[in-house]
């Protein structure tokens, strides 16, 4: 299944793509979810970030290729922060760079959607907790990250958390290719079989430390490529079985 958010007649809901359609569901599919009668045309409705958690987690460095592209020894456990919620934006949303800084990079990431309330879920157990898993944007202002010393500023402008286009229930997230393009040219092209953390220690690791509510979002880390955008940019985000997370980037006049 691979569920979406939308707005369409003035309404947001949930909904399952089907092809080129978008097939109404009532409820959330963190509790109640259920089919409903009415199918529009995927072309006729406004996907939305498919999600609304009450925070991103996100990780460090999750990949052997990203590792070695920067230089830095393979974690022994895994790096977390967070993003801010307000720094979500959805499919087709521009990407804003922000005057203060001088050089923002792309960083396409698998995200995991949390299904229910997890605490100290063994690793044997992790997978249960995902209700599936969608794309996200780790957008990053590399100056800011560097001159910091920490990722708080650098990872939390408004516009930098690109999510989308849908939450695919049935991938398996540790075998997937991703891939990020700009302007239509690839950049970033791996396999979640790269992972130094797969989906199930980063859950487990993650609720080690906080606990974790349904919508939740913890993007599992980029594969090495990482450069700049700029303005007039176009940016993608594909991985096998989710699908592409298209937006622009622009600074504002
Ligand atoms: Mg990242």
């Amino acid at each position: 299944m691979r569920i979406v958010r939308f707005s369409a007649a003035g309404k947001t809901r949930y909904g399952v793509l089907e092809g080129h359609h978008v097939v109404e569901y009532s409820g959330t599919p963190f509790g109640p979810f259920k089919r409903g009668r009415r199918k529009f045309l995927l072309k006729q409705v406004v996907l939305l970030a498919p999600v609304v958690p009450s925070k991103i987690v996100a990780i460090g460095l999750n990949y052997r290729d990203h590792a070695e592209e920067v230089g830095m020894p393979i974690p022994d456990e895994p790096y977390i922060f967070f993003k801010p919620v307000s720094a979500i934006v959805g499919p087709e949303d521009s990407i804003i760079l922000p005057p203060i800084s001088t050089r923002v990079d792309y960083e396409g990431e698998l995200a995991i959607v949390i299904k229910k309330r997890c605490r100290n879920a063994p690793a044997s157990r992790a997978r249960e907790y995902a209700l599936g898993y969608t794309c996200l944007n780790d957008v990053t202002a590399r100056d800011l990250q560097r001159k910091d010393g920490q990722p708080c500023r650098a990872k939390a402008f408004d516009t930098f958390a690109p999510i989308g286009p849908c939450i695919a229930t049935d991938i398996e997230p540790n075998a997937v290719q991703i891939e990020t393009y700009l302007n239509g040219e690839c950049r970033q092209a791996s396999n979640t079989k790269m992972f130094i953390f797969p989906v199930e220690d980063v859950i487990a690791r993650v609720s080690q430390v906080m606990t974790l509510l349904p919508g939740d979002v913890i993007s599992t880390g980029t594969p090495a490529g990482i450069g700049p955008m700029r303005s007039g940019d176009r940016v993608e985000v594909r991985i096998d079985g989710i699908g592409t997370l298209k937006n622009g980037v622009m600074s504002l006049p």
